[in-house]
């Protein structure tokens, strides 16, 4: 089912709204405006409405009253998916399910065994404030995306921060989600016909398969609550930060971080992001405002910007958690070791990185305070176009040098600026990318959307593929995977969803 028709759209508003109330529908022109808007290089998508449930019954009833009258819902935590598709739903006409706005309890904060549970509406800053409020030891992973975006949400989107919880997915412990078919399930030990769930949220490995997967980048259930497991505070963090001075640096840079994590010196994952990823969070592009097309940075201005920002063509950075200062001191005297050795890092110690901005974002996110330092990105280009692009790599240098160097040539066939963050463990990197374009300019607009094809190719063409990705591309990554494995999702589609209410088309899944 790809959009549900008008009549029946309207008997099921009506119905909705004699269930749950006027509340919690909203089709005004504005609000579907608003919400159908998004950065992509696509029309926006407008929602034929907009609903706000209040709690776990009323996203039943929506979800039973959709497949009463067969209509497309597209469910949104806090829609915060900027560069990914924002709040619009798969296609214009769905009805978005705004589950942020009221269901947005922090069910629970547990210090004792390190876990929380929350509502889909919880953000980052929402988690930041409440465990500053309570004085808890635990410490969250925020992202340096928008701090008013879901926990939830990201999790189930697969999304990534920092610290040594950065991969949100790993540490999502139980999950409530009404599925397409309207019924109720919680995973795990959530599962066991009890009044009482005490092991819902601190085990996932009980009995059964793990269900949990299915329900991030997969449209078979709305999920309307998780456990979250979170980290001790440390009372000692020690940032460090290293500017490499080429582009070509990026390889060596990878063969150094990956013995250190192997170590287990370092607990955070560790960043290699390059200069015009942290320079656009600070400036727009310095030709910004002049009259017609902006032609891409020369190298000399890029020079220029590096020096203005005192940053390198690659900056490195990462923390250590200790008791004391002088707990991770070693530690530190090690990492600065292993990277001076190159003779090509110079070390920038935290004095002198905490007064400056271009460094907050990674201080602020390491430390578990949610800050958004990459929203400002947006502003480079006029018309505010960004496509997030997010290939993974193995933790090996040539390699990711090769991806590097491909994408780099292809932002500049394509008249933009590469600029690219590697979030690298012991094995894999997650390589950020953002394509920052005009999108009022419809031709910008096709060189941006021609560029993520090409740069996911450079990838593609190594076997290698996107983690997280944009709405209007969902498709276009599903089509390159074997058909056994697409017949498998939609077979699973068909058994949890059989109408197919649930964002129909989310991440190719039909
Ligand atoms: P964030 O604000 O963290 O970016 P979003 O609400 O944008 O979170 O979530 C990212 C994507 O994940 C959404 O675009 C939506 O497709 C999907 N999603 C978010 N929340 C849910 C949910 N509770 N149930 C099912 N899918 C969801």
């Amino acid at each position: 089912m790809a959009v549900s028709n008008p009549t029946s759209t309207a008997a099921f508003l009506a119905a909705v709204t004699a269930a749950l109330g006027a509340d919690a529908v909203n089709n005004s022109a504005s609000e579907r405006a608003d919400v159908g808007r998004h950065t992509l290089p696509a029309p926006d998508h407008l929602p034929a409405a907009v609903l706000y449930p209040a709690s776990t019954a009323d996203v039943e009833t929506i979800v039973k009253l959709a497949n009463e009258h067969r209509v497309a819902l597209f469910p949104i935590s806090t829609g915060r998916n900027l560069g990914l598709g924002s709040r619009a739903p798969m296609a214009a006409g769905q009805v978005v399910v705004e589950l942020g706005k009221r269901m947005n309890r922090i069910v629970e904060i547990n210090d004792d065994l390190g876990y929380a549970v929350v509502e889909p509406g919880v953000t980052f800053n929402a988690m930041y404030d409440e465990l500053t409020r309570r004085g808890s030891a635990l410490m969250m992973s925020p992202t340096a995306g928008p701090p008013d975006g879901s926990l939830l949400g990201n999790a189930v989107d697969k999304g990534g921060g920092a610290g040594p919880l950065g991969s949100h997915f790993d540490n999502v412990c139980g999950m409530e989600i009404v599925l397409g078919n309207g019924d109720i399930v919680r995973t795990g030990d959530g599962g066991i016909d009890s009044e009482a769930h005490p092991n819902w949220h601190v085990t996932k490995y009980s009995f059964g398969p793990a269900l949990d997967g299915l329900f991030t980048q997969s449209n078979y259930g709305i999920v309307t609550r998780v456990g979250l497991w979170m980290m001790q505070r440390p009372a000692h963090i020690r940032m460090f930060f290293f500017a490499f001075p080429d582009d070509e640096d990026l390889g060596e840079i990878v063969d150094l971080i990956r013995p250190l994590k192997a170590a287990q010196v370092v607990p955070t994952m560790i960043r290699a992001t390059n200069d015009l990823y942290l320079i656009s969070s600070q400036q727009k592009h310095p030709r910004h405002d002049a009259a017609g097309k902006l032609a891409p940075l020369t190298d000399a201005e890029r020079r220029e910007l590096q020096k203005k920002h005192g940053v390198g063509s690659w900056m490195v950075s990462g923390a250590l958690y200790g008791a004391s200062a002088a707990a991770v001191e070693p530690a530190l005297e090690r990492v600065k070791a292993h990277f001076l050795r190159s003779g090509k890092a110079r070390y920038i110690p935290v004095e002198e990185a905490e007064p400056r901005a271009i460094f907050q974002a990674a201080i602020n996110s390491n430390s578990g305070r949610p800050a958004g330092g990459e929203l400002q990105m947006l502003k480079w280009r006029p018309g505010d176009g960004a496509i997030w692009m997010t290939p993974g790599a193995r933790m090996d240098g040539a390699a990711v040098n090769a991806f590097q160097r491909g994408c780099r040539a292809a932002a500049a066939e394509f008249g933009l600026e590469y600029m690219a963050s590697f979030v690298c463990g012991q094995r894999f990197a997650r390589g950020i990318h953002a394509i920052l374009y005009n999108r009022d300019d419809p031709e910008e607009a096709a060189r941006a959307d021609r560029c993520y094809r090409k740069m996911c190719d450079v990838f593609r063409s190594a076997g290698v593929f996107v983690g997280r990705a944009p709405t209007i591309y969902q498709d276009y990554h599903q089509n390159q995977r074997t058909p056994e494995i697409v017949r498998a999702c939609n077979a699973i589609k068909q058994a949890l969803d059989p109408n197919g209410v649930i964002a129909p088309g989310r991440y190719g899944i039909h």
